[in-house]
């Protein structure tokens, strides 16, 4: 048995305690968390502005209740304010109380957390610029979408979160100006054979969508609230300001701890910390990305419960139970691409130095003679000398999602595999789901100069 506290209480943090208890009643698990509620699930907030999902409250999968019956300790609105590694104490606050409290731990959970990035320009304290992370935030902005006053909303940031937001409010009837510094949309996780196609779609969907922008400032309007963006490319109308422009891990608390240059804290497959007794998990950590062949920071829910599971399982010596690294596998459903990926885009492989070719393949999903086929379209990275995959992307386009075939890439890559080991993977075929030769292994084929399939 072991006293066991853990800093923040979202998803890895849950997933942590629920392990923890769950495998070992007799621990004493004393948690924290400043917020006042736990497990939202930030993925659902655009789906909860466009009334897809009606009520935000079935975003919530767990509460504090649940993690004090399993036999947690658990402090809502309590903000820890110190950790001392050396006494192996945590010192915290409650933030309606004031009052504070200290307390030692044998093992010490580090789920903390990120938060939005501020990117601090002119007049960033006008009424209705948001951020969107939390619940409170998912309320604020479903409120402003049903506000009739709200017509023109901006979007900065043209990553995952940006563009399921752009989505979101047009289809509430507002008229939306994206805007990003970059050429691309998610120009980390796709190349132009996908991000071509999306932007066409954006835009003509009706959503501005203004690329190679740099945001320079807001202008207000009457009341104090935000009327404009101002951008080096000119001003756009903005009655409503939401900022995606990526999140920071909250490590300031663990100054002696390695970290990477955005301060994510490097973990072994372990979830350990290179401070004794100190696990790090979820957006807090940093794991070792098989495509990469180093530690990367990829702040998704799937490497946070995950990793929740695994500190857990190696406080309870459940050794075998680790996450020796993560291939950044990520999906995103939007103005009808349904879009994943893992690994490295072909850029992104580029800018890490790899020296990688790619195989493009576009077919029908099913042979010509069923009713209806869909486009798929796969692309596939890998090393030029090793032939070592080291990314992919799919994109389906019709009403039959495609994208899990993402998962036996994403394993591909984790466990090192070349085109030519993956080439005869044992897939079936049968005519209501795909081809003989499916797009995927037509990718590889294709790569690989056995073509002979093709009439
Ligand atoms: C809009 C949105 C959409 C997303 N969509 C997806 C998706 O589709 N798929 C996916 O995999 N991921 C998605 N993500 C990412 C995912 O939500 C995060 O990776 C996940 O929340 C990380 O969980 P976490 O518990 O590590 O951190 P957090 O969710 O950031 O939770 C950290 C907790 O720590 C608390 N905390 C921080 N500092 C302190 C302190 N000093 N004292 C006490 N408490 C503290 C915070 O209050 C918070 O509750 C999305 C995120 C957002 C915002």
């Amino acid at each position: 048995m072991a006293k066991v506290v853990v800093v923040g209480v979202n998803h890895a943090g849950t997933s942590a305690i629920r392990t923890l208890l769950s495998q070992n009643k007799n621990h004493e698990v004393v948690a924290f968390d400043r917020n006042n509620n736990i497990s939202f699930l930030g993925c659902g907030i655009a789906l909860t502005v466009s009334g897809v999902v009606q009520n935000v409250n079935d975003l919530f999968y767990s509460n504090c209740n649940e993690l004090e019956t399993l036999g947690a300790e658990v402090h809502m609105s309590t903000d820890v304010t110190k950790i001392d590694t050396d006494k192996k104490e945590v010192t915290a606050k409650n933030l309606e109380t004031g009052n504070e409290m200290t307390v030692g731990y044998d093992k010490l959970i580090y789920a903390a957390g990120s938060w939005p990035v501020d990117f601090n320009i002119p007049n960033s304290d006008l009424d209705n610029i948001y951020v969107c992370k939390l619940f409170q935030h998912a309320a604020t902005l479903i409120d402003k979408a049903n506000e009739p006053g709200i017509e023109s909303v901006a979007i900065i940031g043209a990553g995952y979160i940006g563009i399921e937001l752009a989505e979101a409010y047009h289809q509430k009837g507002k008229k939306v100006t994206l805007v990003d510094l970059q050429e691309r949309v998610v120009p980390a996780y796709f190349d132009t054979e996908f991000t071509d196609r999306l932007q066409a779609d954006i835009r003509r969907s009706g959503v501005n969508l203004v690329l190679g922008a740099r945001v320079t400032g807001y202008i207000g309007g009457e009341n104090g609230q935000v009327k404009q963006i101002e951008t080096n490319h000119g001003n756009y109308d903005a009655d409503l300001v939401i900022q995606c422009v990526g999140f920071k891990p909250n490590t300031d608390l663990l100054e002696d701890a390695e970290k990477l240059p955005n301060g994510a804290l490097v973990v072994d497959s372990c979830m350990r910390t290179t401070v004794p007794d100190v696990y790090a998990i979820g957006d807090t950590a940093a794991i070792y990305h098989s495509a990469v062949g180093a530690h990367r920071h990829v702040a998704l829910a799937t490497n946070a419960v995950k990793g929740g599971v695994v500190a857990a399982s190696q406080i309870n010596e459940l050794y075998t139970v680790q996450l020796p690294s993560i291939a950044g596998t990520n999906a995103i459903c939007v103005f009808g691409n349904m879009l994943a990926s893992t690994g490295l885009s072909e850029a992104a492989a580029r800018a890490e130095g790899m020296n990688v070719l790619s195989s493009f393949y576009v077919d029908n999903d099913r042979p010509e003679f069923m009713n209806d086929v869909e486009e798929v379209g796969v692309k596939l990275v890998y090393d030029k000398e090793s032939l070592r995959l080291v990314g992919a992307q799919i994109g389906s386009y019709g009403n039959t999602p495609h994208t899990e075939c993402i998962f036996y890439l994403s394993l591909a890559i984790q466990k090192g595999l070349t085109l030519p080991e993956l080439a005869m993977t044992d897939v079936y075929f049968l005519p209501h789901f795909n081809k003989p030769f499916n797009f995927v292994i037509s990718a590889i084929l294709q790569a690989l100069g056995l073509t002979y399939m093709k009439g």
